[in-house]
């Protein structure tokens, strides 16, 4: 792999910008910028002083990125180097102790990207297999400075390497590494199995979605585990039905998991297999449905048919700012569609993983819809990101779920 350039870049960046720095703003995008970098590769680092020439904070360049630099330290001059990670990973792995200590769930995040220290960085553990995620072909030069560390700290049998779809379209930054591929210990056929809170799942790291499965909704999971009781359960946008697992051991009446992937289909079936030792998930009869979520809603709906508890997850509506009001009509449709298939006295789960959207927006517009569809919600409970994902900075909360009676 390669070292960063010893190099060290100096930019100069606006008024506003200077100020969000100071305030511990991870992002420095290049239309902030006033002076630098002159030429650089993804890696090398760049400083930003400011007007009188006092340093302002130190990252990594991403020559190609909007965000040009991502910011590892702020307002006082510091050395970034090997002893440096290791502290910030000790730190990172500590907010995490009760999770691994739990003896119950050995799949969590590790670092947690920019709310961690680590901008445009993931690290997450399945048992005994960590995965790197990388966002930006910047991180590639710090490895060496990074990865030793991970076999004190995080012992593990292999850690797998994944790259962000933006990154594998530049692969002359990539130094030779793929997607997918065993940075170090056993190779890998296939998925791995975790516990969550006791269940069994597979992950699929090498070629899953995210880093092979959704860790970020343990304790949205659980605590539809505690209100499916009796319920027959609706998961739309199940993915390998993480929700569903938890609602049959919950004591659901049955679980329908509806998700576009076949793929993620099978595996929701065999995450059902997997729970077998579990007498109510072994009883709970599980329907899958491999189809489009509005199609399959606006089937059910045809059907008359009704659930006891809907749980609506899908999958990022916004991905940029311009996106944001047609993602605030898409869940307010789903919402609409949901509460159609929702029995009186059913509970709805909905939740949203879009950053550009505003938490109040989202949990407004399920409001107004309920309330204009004269559906009155009851007991109403918003829910945000877990300890294992941390959100330090506005763009890093994604994540808001909001759970209620319906009558
Ligand atoms: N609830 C899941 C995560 C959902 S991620 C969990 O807890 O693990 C979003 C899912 O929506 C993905 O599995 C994706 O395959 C699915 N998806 C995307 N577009 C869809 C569509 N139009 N209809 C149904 N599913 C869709």
């Amino acid at each position: 792999m390669p070292r960063p350039g010893e190099k060290r870049a100096a930019l100069r960046a606006t008024p506003p910008a200077e100020r969000s720095l100071r305030d511990g703003h991870p992002w420095l995008y290049g239309t902030s910028l006033l002076e630098g970098p002159e030429s650089c590769v993804p890696g090398d680092f760049g400083v930003v002083f400011d007007r009188k020439r006092r340093f302002l904070g130190i990252g990594l360049l991403d020559p190609e990125g909007s965000i040009r630099l991502r910011v590892l330290h702020a307002n006082t001059p510091t050395r970034i180097d090997a002893a440096w990670y290791l502290e910030r990973l000790k730190t990172a792995f500590a907010k995490r102790a009760t999770l691994a200590a739990s003896g119950h769930t050995d799949g969590y995040r590790l670092v947690n990207g920019e709310s961690d220290g680590f901008p445009g960085l993931v690290l997450d553990r399945y048992a005994d297999t960590l995965v790197l995620k990388l966002y930006t072909a910047a991180w590639i030069p710090q490895l060496p400075d990074i990865l030793p560390h991970l076999a004190g700290l995080q012992p593990h049998v292999r850690l797998v390497l994944r790259l962000n779809r933006s990154m594998r379209r530049i692969p002359e930054h990539l130094h030779g590494l793929a997607d997918g591929q065993i940075l170090s210990g056993q190779s890998l056929e296939g998925p791995v199995v975790f516990r969550e809170n006791g269940l069994r799942f597979e992950a699929a790291p090498i070629d899953g979605q995210k880093t092979g499965f959704f860790l970020d909704q343990r304790d949205n999971r659980s605590k539809v585990e505690t209100l499916a009781r009796n319920r027959d359960v609706l998961n739309v946008f199940s993915y390998t039905g993480g929700f569903s697992v938890y609602a049959a051991r919950g004591g659901a009446r049955s679980v329908t998991s509806v998700d576009i992937s076949r793929e993620a289909m099978e595996g929701a079936e065999r995450n059902f297999r997997l729970n077998r030792a579990e007498e109510a998930v072994d009883a709970c009869p599980h329907h899958v449905i491999a189809k489009d979520a509005f199609d399959a809603l606006a089937d059910l709906a045809k059907c008359e048919m009704t659930y006891g508890m809907v749980i609506l997850d899908p999958p990022m509506f916004a991905q940029s700012s311009a996106q944001v009001d047609q993602a605030l009509r898409a869940y307010r449709r789903l919402t609409q569609m949901g509460l159609a298939v929702l029995a009186k006295g059913g509970i709805l789960v909905q939740a949203s993983c879009s950053n550009r959207v505003p938490a109040e927006d989202f949990f407004r517009g399920i409001e107004e819809t309920a309330k204009e569809l004269r559906r009155p919600m009851h007991d109403v409970v918003c829910t945000g990101h877990a300890i294992d994902h941390p959100d330090s900075f506005p763009e890093g909360s994604y994540l808001k779920c909001l759970f209620a009676r319906v009558s």
